[in-house]
């Protein structure tokens, strides 16, 4: 592949449109554009390196046994009806009517079509297990889409999709995908962790996310530093609370005056508390309602957590104003004691003796409120967030708190959608059975934007090699020497024909811009060929990632070259 030819323009500023790395250096090395908010075209090098993330989901997928199939992007409302999402399912599913007024959408996943594949085709245990898969674009009206590639509206994605006749059956389909995944992500070349997660809006039992670890990951991931215990931050359980307080006697609940205190630290200060004796009430709207959360003074609630134990799709912290309009509750001062509107508690809360809480009263809080005998909350659980300071709460070791990218998320769905469809096999008895499903995603275009996330430097993207749109660039430094011109343009077509990927630079440009682009376009390899190939026939070989440089003969560079790439490709691999 000759540069020349390529459609590529790469650029020296930083594009003030682009908050993050990944997509600063997309737009500059010229792999992307954007067509408009969260709409990007691939240019030759971007199709690149998705192509590559999609040959390895690929060969995984495939190496696992689920076979690939291709769904339709345009879904009919009325499967979503059956599966209980077309109200559900919030704005980012974009809904339209087709020329004869059928109500339509962009399918943002695909689990009502392909349960409706498997209700038709599937009918008798001997059929089971299958595993679908397809690589399509998805369209989500994301409400913020940005960072490029990481959050756009349409997206690549890798979505599979599991029928089991039984239990253990879906148990071990999930098993093939986790493993399968652990695999992608391996061959891909990045550093990433599989965390327990929550289900979100698909629903279901069980779930994993595999995150890339980088700094700018929109997730926080909770791994433990002595096992192997890891968890999204929104579903990291705290360990049980123990009763740390002695059994000191219960005090009377008196209304104390605290003018203008409105924050735990000042209550706490005020009354010669700890934030931890103090109850924090938070007020929030889920779906619409609201709701009173109970959490300890030095704690802060967790809204997925919190979302999951009232059953909810929605919960959102209420502005004060909100809050005073509907029930007159002056926010910094509201408790549970006789508190008018629904309210639950944090486990932890519950073993408190003593603490102070707001009065409901606008300048006054109560001392000696005990749970129990004061309040009873609707319901108690585990609501609040962990942090750093918490232990493990599977082996009691120290945690580490470190930010994630989330490219793939896998779940168990159980009969969720092929109950509600109606999906279902005749059983090795004779019986009508519901299939059991599980789910698994990869955001492969992600993948591309979380890889450069964790592998650049000042000078632009430093591509793992299973990734890069190219493996090599051979660098023409001196296009009207002949020599030089012939050694290079012999190299390039030795190393295609030892089937490396090869980028030669024979652009009528200063050596430093052709430094430069290779550095910015993030390829492993660079090889130079200047005036060395006259004075002892060698050409420089360098490494983006290492910066390491060796000369090596022209006449065995080409082989050297591929046998590197060879040894290095299967090193990811494992083998
Ligand atoms: P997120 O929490 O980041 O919004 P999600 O949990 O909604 O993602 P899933 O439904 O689990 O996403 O989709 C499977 C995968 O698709 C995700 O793990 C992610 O890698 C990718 N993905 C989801 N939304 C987007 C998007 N807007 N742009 C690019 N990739 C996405
Ligand atoms: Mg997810």
């Amino acid at each position: 592949m000759r540069y020349s030819q390529l459609l590529i323009t790469t650029a020296k500023e930083t594009p003030a449109e682009a908050e993050v790395i990944s997509h600063q250096l997309l737009l500059r090395a010229g792999f992307i554009r954007k067509l408009t908010s969260g709409l990007y075209t691939y240019l030759p090098l971007g199709l690149a390196a998705l192509r590559k993330v999609e040959r390895i989901v690929r060969e995984e997928m495939n190496r696992a046994g689920a076979q690939e199939i291709l769904m339709p992007m345009v879904q009919p409302a009325d499967l979503w009806e059956e599966s209980g999402r077309w109200k559900q399912y919030g704005p980012e599913l974009l809904r339209f009517k087709d020329r004869h007024q059928r109500d339509c959408c962009l399918g943002p996943t695909h689990e009502e079509v392909v349960t409706d594949v498997a209700r038709r085709e599937v009918h008798s245990y001997r059929q089971l297990p299958v595993n679908l898969y397809q690589i399509q674009t998805k369209f989500r009206d994301e409400i913020r889409p940005r960072f490029g590639l990481m959050r756009g509206r349409e997206f690549v994605m890798k979505d599979a999709y599991s029928f089991d006749a039984s239990e253990e059956g879906a148990e071990e389909s999930y098993r093939k995908m986790r493993d399968a995944y652990n695999r992608i992500f391996k061959r891909c070349g990045l550093e990433f962790r599989a965390v327990e997660a929550d289900s979100g809006s698909i629903g279901g039992s069980f779930s994993h996310e595999f995150m890339v670890l980088a700094k700018t990951g929109e997730d926080t991931l909770v791994i433990c530093q002595s096992c192997d215990y890891a968890a999204n931050l929104e579903k990291a359980k705290a360990a049980p609370p123990v009763k740390t307080e002695d059994s000191a006697a219960m005090l009377d609940c008196v209304k104390v005056a605290t003018p203008g205190m409105k924050k735990v630290d000042a209550v706490a200060a005020f009354l010669g508390l700890t934030a931890r004796q103090v109850i924090k009430t938070m007020i929030y709207v889920a779906d619409g309602e609201l709701v009173a959360v109970l959490v300890r003074g030095d704690r802060e609630v967790q809204p997925v957590k919190l979302k999951n134990l009232l059953g909810v799709t929605d919960v959102e912290l209420a502005d004060d104003d909100t809050v005073w309009q509907k029930t007159k509750l002056p926010v910094g001062y509201i408790g549970p004691v006789g508190l008018p509107i629904k309210f639950v508690a944090d486990q932890e809360v519950m073993l408190m003796v003593n603490a102070a809480a707001g009065a409901n009263e606008k300048g006054f809080h109560c001392t000696g409120v005990n749970p129990g005998r004061d309040f009873t909350p609707a319901l108690t659980g585990d609501l609040r967030q962990v942090t750093a300071e918490d232990c493990c709460p599977l082996c009691g070791g120290s945690l580490r708190l470190t930010e994630g990218i989330e490219v793939g998320h896998i779940f168990k769905l159980g009969t969720k959608y092929s109950a509600a469809m109606n999906a279902t096999f005749q059983d090795t008895d004779g019986q009508e059975k519901v299939m059991i499903m599980g789910c698994y995603g990869i955001g492969v275009s992600r993948v591309v934007a979380a890889a450069i996330e964790q592998n650049h430097d000042a000078n632009g993207i430093i591509f793992p090699l299973p990734l890069a749109p190219v493996q090599v660039i051979v660098l023409n430094l001196d296009l009207k020497n002949a020599a030089v011109t012939a050694a290079a343009e012999q190299l390039h077509s030795e190393l295609e024909a030892a089937g490396v990927e090869v980028l030669y630079d024979d652009r009528d440009e200063r050596p430093g811009s052709k430094f430069k682009d290779a550095d910015l376009l993030g390829i492993p390899y660079r090889v130079t060929v200047g005036k060395g190939v006259e004075k002892d026939g060698t050409v420089e070989l360098r490494s983006r990632r290492s910066g390491a440089t060796t000369m090596l003969p022209l006449t065995q560079a080409a082989g050297e070259i591929a046998d590197k790439i060879r040894v290095e490709l299967a090193a990811a691999v494992g083998e």
